[in-house]
Order: structure tokens, then sequence, then C-alpha cells
């Protein structure tokens, strides 16, 4: 465990359960990240929220009073994004919000429903008959990629099913390999290294789920800190062991302030 936060140069804030719930923004946030640009510290975000582009969270960041710009922002579905144009795939069949295509339009990335590359992410209509159709394309060859395995996120006091409900359900009748993209993957790390200019040893991952967040940041070779709250009760975080242990634990946005 660290104590202090003083040598941290660069924050990284995961968005849902740390920085706002969607609709609204966890108490502090906008003193404390405009205090860490004062005190000269970089502050990113890392989100596996694919369901809306870098553009649509800046935006909404900017609404509740935290200045962001969209290259601030790693999303999940950006990183994936970047993968397929990696692997030289200009087609792939997108599953999920309308932000998630907005990222690989940028990129010149078609969304085409006969691709044979399928990318799953938060669908809010996921449904039977869409099950039925995975497996059917997975038999002709399809390969599935998803853009994180979130168990859970929140609208302000209310608990919404994340992807990994979904991908449990898929895995249950078509037993293949589901590529992740988003947090924890080594797809998210690249992008992220790519895109933000960083030491490892000075960069502190602030998340509220240890095994997504904290498990991302001990990859990268963060210093990782877990926000108690909706993911992540004290008794997991001091009980966490191995790359889901984080080095510091914050019951809120002022314990940054405390720790500066
Ligand atoms: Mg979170």
């Amino acid at each position: 465990m660290i104590e202090s936060l003083m040598p941290i140069k660069t924050f990284i804030f995961d968005l849902n359960g740390t920085v706002w719930r969607w609709n609204t923004l966890a108490p502090n946030t906008e003193n404390v990240i405009s205090r860490l640009r004062k005190n000269r510290k970089k502050v990113y975000f890392v989100t596996n929220s694919a369901y809306f582009s870098r553009d649509q969270i800046a935006q909404r960041l900017n609404k509740f009073g935290v200045d962001a710009k969209s290259t601030d922002i790693v999303s999940s579905g950006y990183a994936a994004a970047k993968y397929f144009e990696s692997e030289s795939i200009t087609a792939v069949n997108l599953i999920g919000g309308h932000g998630l295509s907005e990222e690989f339009d940028l990129l010149g990335i078609e969304n085409d429903a006969d691709s044979e590359h399928i990318l799953l992410s938060l669908d809010r209509n996921f449904n039977y008959t869409k099950l039925k159709e995975i497996f059917d394309r997975v038999q002709d060859g399809a390969k599935l990629y998803t853009a994180g395995m979130d168990r859970r996120f929140y609208i302000g006091d209310e608990i919404f099913p994340a992807e990994m409900p979904m991908l449990k359900a898929i895995k249950e009748f078509v037993d293949v390999p589901i590529l992740n993209l988003g947090k924890p993957s080594k797809n998210m790390k690249t992008w992220l290294l790519e895109d933000i200019f960083l030491f490892p040893e000075d960069t502190m991952l602030v998340g509220d789920d240890l095994d997504t967040d904290i498990v991302f940041g001990n990859m990268c070779g963060f210093k990782t800190s877990v926000m108690l709250g909706g993911n992540t009760t004290k008794k997991q975080a001091e009980d966490a062991s191995g790359e889901s242990r984080p080095d510091m634990v914050l019951s809120g946005m002022r314990d940054i302030l405390k720790r500066l």
C-alpha cells in the first residue's frame, strides 16, 4: 500500500462508478480534477463504455463542469476500432450503441452486418433471436470480439447489466473464444500507451472495479487505487491479491485531495 499521491504525475480515471454514474457526478469530482491540473498533474479517462463515442463522453463531462477533450479519453470502442485498423480489417459487424460506429467511421471501418468479425458491446436490445443469429454466424466461421467484460454499470442509483451477462449467454450457447479488446486487455494497454505520454511508475489508475480497473492498471505497470462504492467493498479491497490488488484504497474523490 502507498500513502501519498504527491509523486504521481499522471492520473487516469475510470468513468462509471468512479467519476460518474452517468447522470450524476461523484461528489467533489470537478474540484478534484481542477486541483490536480492546477498542481500540474495530467488527467485522462479510460472507460469500457463503448456505447458512446469519445466525443460524446467528452461533451458529457464538459456539461458536468469537467474539462475534457475527446483525446483525453481512451474508450474500449476506440481501442477496438484501432485494433481492427491495425489488423487491416476494413469491415466489422458492430453490435452495440450508436457511439461505437462513430469511432469506426473515424478510421474508415465499415459497419457491415455480413462481416466475419463481430464486435460485441453493451446491447440494450440483446435478445433470443440475436443469440441464435450469433450462433449461426459462428458456425459459418465468424470470429467474436468484445469491447468489455464488465458485469454491471450504474445510471444514478440503478444497476444495469453490462457486457458480461450477455457474453455468458453467448458462451453457454456457442463455446468459442471471445477476444476482449477493452479493459483489462493487452489491446487497451497498447492504445492507451500509444496515445498518452506517461511514465508508468508515476501514473495512478483510479477505478471502482478490482477485476477490470485494478487488473488493468497493474498490467500497465501503473500504481492503482480502488474507489470504494458500488462495485467494491472495503473488505473486498483488503482481501484482493495478485493482479487485482490495489496500491491504495479511496473512499471518495475527496480522499485524493487529502493525499496530495
Ligand atoms: Mg467503473
